[in-house]
């Protein structure tokens, strides 16, 4: 079944044509334009090269939530006056399963460490987030009139002449001699940085046959405060139960493994899609979904919610908590049949129950 207009709720972000690229420097992104469904969010997927980096530059209308796939990044962040906090800077480090979150127009950079490629998920709690609402540093001073830069960057006016003559966004430079840091960042990491979460390192929900939800909110990571996380991990036939968010909506990006999701949007509406990794899902706000494992391995699904707190209604408690003969009179079925739906909240349901 398709939806109004023929729209879908899935992006194959990852077969796309890359977007910006330089040596070991890949961006592929999906806002609006690409992923119209996508309005409350956009998403990114990137990768550094040892020593690659994502020049400072910030967002103008959107906070930057990511997530680490893989390999090891070093970000630095400045605080802006007034922002209540003692420190001015951060400089930080992430590997595997570390999520960052940078608030909307703060300056930030992002720089590849090795070894080997680091990819990364950015999440931004904007759908019209793009590249016309992210703002280089190299763009700014290449076009500032030079007697201005020299006076900035204090600098001769023979120096100036030899700056970047336009926007930059990929820089390649040596990756930092010191990786010591990495040793640091495993087996057990601090669990918070200003900036810093190590989603990996939380203790999950887990549900036997089922699977297990890793959850990132502003309660355990401040910082946070218009954006959450998950990290879900589906075992073979089981699902992610039928629910919705009352508050927030929800973008997906497909990690490993296969998986069908559907989003209800009443009037009889529900879109049934297909997932493999690399693809990109979404959930409205307020709209009905179910994500559930369709292949023979585990599937693990990154989520990105644009509020800083995570709140989902799940049928499961939905029909454990009403009167049986609001259900069976609801449902037009007898009581015993009634009986038989859920008692509990379960959240994530085995593929084959007894
Ligand atoms: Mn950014
Ligand atoms: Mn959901």
């Amino acid at each position: 079944m398709t939806a109004p207009n023929n729209l879908s709720f899935r992006y194959r972000l990852e077969q796309q044509k890359p977007g910006r690229t330089a040596p070991g420097c890949i961006t592929r992104g999906a806002s609006v334009n690409e992923f119209p469904v996508s309005k409350g969010i956009a998403g990114v997927s990137m990768r550094l090269g040892p020593g690659g980096m994502r020049e400072m530059h910030w967002h103008a209308n959107a906070a930057e939530w990511a997530y680490v796939v893989s390999g090891y990044c070093r970000t630095t962040i400045l605080h802006p006056e007034g922002a209540g906090m003692a420190t001015r800077s951060e400089t930080d480090t992430f590997g595997p399963g570390d999520v960052w979150y940078f608030p909307r127009g703060w300056g930030h950079s992002i720089q590849g460490i090795g070894p080997g490629e680091c990819h990364f998920i950015l999440i931004f709690d904007n759908g019209d987030f793009s590249e016309d609402h992210t703002f280089s540093v190299t763009d700014w001073i290449s076009r500032t009139p030079p007697a201005v830069v020299a006076q900035s960057l204090n600098l001769g006016a023979h120096e100036v002449a030899k700056l970047p003559k336009g926007e930059v966004y990929f820089a390649n430079g040596p990756a930092p001699d010191d990786r010591s840091f990495i040793s640091t960042l495993r087996p057990e990491p601090e669990l918070t940085s200003i900036h810093r979460y190590p989603l990996h390192a939380q203790q999950p929900r887990r549900v036997p046959g089922g699977g297990r939800q890793r959850t990132v909110t502003q309660k355990e990571f401040p910082i946070s405060t218009s954006m959450s996380g998950s990290v879900l991990e589906i075992e073979p036939g089981a699902m992610r139960e039928l629910h919705w968010h009352p508050q927030a909506d929800e973008w997906q990006y497909y990690l490993e493994g296969s998986a069908e999701m559907a989003v209800f949007l009443a009037q009889g509406q529900v879109v049934v899609e297909q997932f493999e990794a690399g693809d990109v899902g979404y959930a409205p706000m307020g709209a009905g979904h179910y994500i559930r494992n369709t292949g023979s391995s585990l599937l693990k699904v990154l989520i990105g919610f644009n509020s800083g707190d995570y709140q989902s209604n799940d049928l499961s408690a939905w029909l454990s908590t009403n009167p049986l003969d609001v259900l069976a009179t609801n449902f037009q079925v007898p009581d015993e049949i009634a009986a038989k739906f859920p008692h509990q909240r379960e959240f994530f349901i085995p593929g084959r129950r007894t």
